[in-house]
C-alpha cells in the first residue's frame, strides 16, 4: 500500500509515519509537510534510512503538486493542519487557507486520482463545548474557535465528498494528544518544559476547563483501525478515557516535575475557552474494538522522561524567558 502522510513533520503525522515504518510490512510512506513552525525535519529522523520512507515539503494548497502525489498513491491520511487554538484567535487566516482550503485541494486531487481511501483527521472541538455528557458522531457541530470551525468545515467538506461523489472518506474526531515530540506551545509540553527550565506555568482562569487526554500512541491504534477497517463516509469518534480539569492536570504536570503550586501563574482565560470537550467512543470500539491502552499517569511519565532526555529537541523552540 502506497500511503501519502499529510503533516506527517508533526506531533501525530510524525508519530504515524515512525509506526507505520516502524513494523514489518510493505507499506510504503509520503510525507508531505511544508515545514511551518510547527512541522520538524528530526521528527522524521528515525526513518529517513528506510527504503520504503520519502519526504515531500510542500503546501497541500499547492494543487499542481497535490495533484501529482495523490496520484502516486493509494491512500491518503490527512494530518496536516494549523493546529493551535491560541494562533487562531490572534489571526486565523492561515487556519482558513490551510485547513480548508488545503483539505479541498487535496479531496479534488483525490477524486480525480480514484484514491482507495482518504482518512481526514479532525477533533473533538468540532462539536463545541459539551457541560455534560459526551459528543456522538450524529450531534450536531458547534465550533466556537476559529480554529475548531475551519476543522468543523474541512471535516463536512471532507464528508461532502463522500456523499456527493462517492469517494471513500472516512473522517476521525479526536480528543487532547499527549506524548513525545510535541511543539512546547501546548498545555503539557509547555508546562512540562517551563518546570524543567524552573519558569513558572501559565494556567488559564481557574482552571476548571475539562479535556479528555488521549496518548497518541492510542490516536495512532484508532487511525488504524479506521484505515483499515473502517466504513466509507463514516464518522469515528477516539477517545482517551482520561478526563481532567486543567487544575487536575497542572497538579499532576507539578507532582511529576517535583513542583510546587508556587510555580503556578493564573493568567487571563483564553478568549471564548470552551468548558469541556468529551467524546463517546462506542461507535469505534463496537465496530473496530478500539480500546485506550495508556495509562494516563504512565504516560505523562514517560513524555516527562522524554522531554528530560530530549532537551536539543525542544530548547530552539521555546521563547527566551522574559
Ligand atoms: P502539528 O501542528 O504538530 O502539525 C501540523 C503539521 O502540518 C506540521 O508538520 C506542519 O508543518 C504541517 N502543515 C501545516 N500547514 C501545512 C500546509 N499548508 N501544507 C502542508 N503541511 C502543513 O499538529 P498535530 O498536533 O500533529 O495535529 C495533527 C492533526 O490532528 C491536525 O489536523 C489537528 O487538527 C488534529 N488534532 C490534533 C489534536 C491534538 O491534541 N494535537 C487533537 C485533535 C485533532
Amino acid at each position: 500500500m502506497k500511503i501519502l502522510v499529510t503533516g506527517g513533520a508533526g506531533f501525530i503525522g510524525s508519530h504515524y509515519a515512525r509506526t507505520l515504518l516502524g513494523r514489518d510490512g510493505a507499506d510504503q510512506v509520503t510525507v508531505l509537510d511544508k515545514l511551518t513552525y510547527a512541522g520538524n525535519p528530526a521528527n522524521l529522523d528515525e526513518v529517513r534510512g528506510s527504503g520504503r520512507f520519502q519526504f515531500v515539503q510542500g503546501d497541500i494548497c499547492d494543487a499542481g503538486l497535490v495533484g501529482g502525489l495523490v496520484a502516486e498513491h493509494d491512500q491518503v491520511v490527512h494530518f496536516a493542519a494549523e493546529s493551535h487554538v491560541d494562533r487562531s484567535i490572534a489571526s486565523a487566516a492561515e487556519f482558513v487557507r490551510t485547513n480548508v482550503a488545503g483539505t479541498q485541494t487535496l479531496l479534488d486531487a483525490a477524486l480525480r486520482a480514484g484514491l482507495e481511501t482518504f482518512v481526514h483527521v479532525s477533533t473533538d472541538e468540532v462539536y463545541g463545548s459539551v457541560p455534560e455528557g459526551s459528543s456522538r458522531e450524529a450531534d450536531p457541530l458547534r465550533p466556537t474557535s476559529p480554529y475548531a470551525a475551519s476543522k468543523a468545515a474541512s471535516d463536512l467538506i471532507a464528508l461532502s465528498y463522500h456523499h456527493t461523489h462517492g469517494l471513500d472518506v472516512r473522517v476521525t474526531r479526536c480528543s487532547n494528544n499527549y506524548g513525545h515530540h510535541h511543539y512546547p506551545e501546548k498545555v503539557i509540553p509547555l508546562f512540562i518544559t517551563n518546570l524543567l527550565d524552573r519558569r513558572k506555568v501559565p494556567l488559564y482562569g481557574d482552571g476548571r476547563n475539562v479535556r479528555d487526554w488521549l496518548h497518541i500512541d492510542d490516536h495512532v491504534q484508532g487511525i488504524e483501525l479506521v484505515r483499515t477497517g473502517g466504513r466509507p463516509g463514516e464518522v469515528y469518534n477516539i477517545g482517551g478515557g482520561t478526563e481532567l480539569t486543567n487544575r487536575r492536570l497542572t497538579e499532576l504536570l507539578l507532582e511529576a516535575c517535583g513542583a510546587g503550586w508556587d510555580m503556578v501563574e493564573h493568567v487571563e482565560d483564553r478568549k471564548g475557552h470552551d468548558l469541556r470537550y468529551s467524546v463517546d467512543w462506542g461507535k469505534i470500539r463496537g465496530e473496530l474494538g478500539y480500546e485506550p491502552r495508556k495509562d494516563f499517569e504512565q504516560g505523562l511519565a514517560e513524555t516527562v522522561k522524554w522531554y528530560l532526555d530530549n532537551r536539543a529537541w525542544w530548547e530552539p523552540l521555546k521563547a527566551p524567558a522574559t
